[in-house]
């Protein structure tokens, strides 16, 4: 597709701001991620319209990567050769309301479907921060919301549809594909090009959303079980300093037999009096509606709107994995570190997510408290200050998150995946030469 055509085809996808740096791009601006702290090792870009056309790409090209929806702050989506983008692949393949599943094209992005879901009467089990990202990256790379009896959202997926390195068609479900299914959902984009999904649906549900302020740390300590399991989704957001957690936001389902009940007081925390951003002093308006409002599980799930900027924007993201059993533990030796962590960061999320069975997932089989830190556009120090927090969550044999950015060394990463070899027996299976392999999976997955 010419630059000119893909312009066209961008411009009318109005509403979605995501799109603008591609659009930038075909104006003949650099390609970069959302973030903007990553420009891409090409600018190349073809923009598939069709299944035919992704095989016949994919046969063509001796490298390629899939670039999503470019929200990943590391170089695991990058690519020195060229990139395939699907975003015009994005629509509902077929709802089956018997077996509660729906298949998308690979291009649809959250935000696109869960509308529809619940206009048909059917919901997610769970969605991340915001609806903005496309469900194959976001499933590739084990993105999560919160929740203790909430897998991550890959979790959700049963099927999917993949064009291997041969530009063969190859389909995988949980149904028929065994253990090598569970290998492909968190696939890293190291399989081939993912071009349909299949996910679990439920019944549609309504939410409601409270926040409280200044938990204090002394009652995380003591009830940090109580407070995870007081609803459906909980995050708890702090910046590590005077001894409290600054924001607890709470996602209850409307329809349960004991609903949370929003008492003026959590835990010593102060229900809020106003909808807040989880950074107290940015505006709200991004922010899903709060303050007990019912409403229906995609505008209560994510903590951002649709259309609207999610987080702070120009920002850079890191998340660790521990172990359940360790989340207080590694909470507190965070916050020993607070003086040299606060100074370089925005805020941090803490949530919690059930084990699941993907092998490339930081939950493969173990419950996990997930450590976010969102910081200021500043590499630099923040490439000198994750090396100390990564030391001292080394005990707890933390996980990085797949998209964030992190300085783990190669050889630890392997060893806290103890499924990487038959993930790495599995993509051999489907790439055989590494044509989807790019420089981030070859240090990190394959030791190359
Ligand atoms: C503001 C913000 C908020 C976020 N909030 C959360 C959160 O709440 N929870 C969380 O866990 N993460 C969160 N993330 C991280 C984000 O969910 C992940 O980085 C996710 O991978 C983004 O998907 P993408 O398609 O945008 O990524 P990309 O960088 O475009 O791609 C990610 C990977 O998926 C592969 N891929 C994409 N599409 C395909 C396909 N069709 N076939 C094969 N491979 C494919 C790519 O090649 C790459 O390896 C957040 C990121 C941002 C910027």
């Amino acid at each position: 597709m010419t630059k000119r055509a893909f312009l066209e085809l961008v411009s009318g996808l109005v509403g979605w701001p995501a799109l603008a740096p591609l659009a930038a791009w075909a104006q003949g601006e650099r390609l970069t991620n959302w973030a903007g702290n990553l420009e891409y090792g090409t600018a190349k870009l073809h923009a598939a319209r069709s299944l035919d056309d992704v095989r016949e790409f994919v046969r063509k090209q001796s490298k390629l990567k899939v670039l999503g929806t470019r929200h990943c702050f590391n170089t695991i989506a990058d690519s020195a050769h060229g990139f395939l983008w699907l975003g015009e692949l994005g629509e509902v393949v077929a709802l089956d309301s018997a077996a509660r599943t729906v298949t998308v094209g690979a291009g649809m992005r959250y935000g696109q479907l869960c509308p529809y879901l619940h206009e048909k009467g059917f919901a997610l089990h769970n969605l991340a921060s915001l609806p903005h990202i496309g469900i194959a990256g976001a499933c590739s790379t084990a993105t999560h919301g919160s929740g203790e009896k909430n897998g991550n959202l890959a979790t959700a997926v049963s099927a999917l549809e993949l064009v291997n390195a041969s530009g063969d068609l190859v389909k995988l479900s949980r149904q028929g594909g065994g253990e090598d299914f569970e290998g492909a959902v968190v696939g890293l984009g190291a399989l081939g090009v993912i071009t349909r999904i299949t996910l679990d649906l439920r019944p549609t549900f309504t939410m409601r959303q409270y926040v409280y302020q200044d938990l204090p740390l002394s009652a995380l300590k003591d009830h940090f079980d109580a407070i995870e399991s007081s609803a459906y989704s909980v995050s708890l957001f702090t910046d590590w300093q005077k001894q409290r957690l600054n924001e607890v936001w709470i996602k209850d389902r409307v329809e349960q037999e004991r609903p949370f009940d929003a008492p003026p007081e959590f835990f010593g925390a102060k229900r809020a009096t106003r909808n807040l951003h989880p950074i107290a002093e940015l505006s709200a308006e991004n922010c899903t509606e709060q303050m007990g409002v019912a409403g229906p599980w995609y505008e209560r799930l994510p903590h951002f709107r649709m259309g609207f900027t999610p987080s702070a924007g120009k920002e850079l993201q890191s998340e660790y994995f521990v172990p359940r059993p360790h989340a207080l533990e590694a909470i507190l030796a965070v916050e020993r570190m607070r003086d040299q962590v606060t100074p370089h960061l925005m805020i941090s999320e803490i949530r919690t997510i059930a084990a699941d069975r993907l092998w490339m997932s930081p939950c493969y089989k173990q419950p996990c408290v997930a450590l976010h830190f969102t910081w200021k556009q500043d590499w630099p120090a923040v490439r000198a200050l994750l090396p100390v927090i990564e030391r001292e969550l080394a005990p707890f044999k933390a996980r990085p998150h797949w998209g964030k950015l992190f300085t783990l060394s190669p050889s630890r990463l392997r060893s806290l995946y103890e499924r990487l070899p038959d993930f790495t027996r599995l993509s051999r299976t489907h790439d055989p030469q590494g044509k989807f392999r790019n420089a981030f999976l070859n240090r990190n997955i394959f030791g190359a």
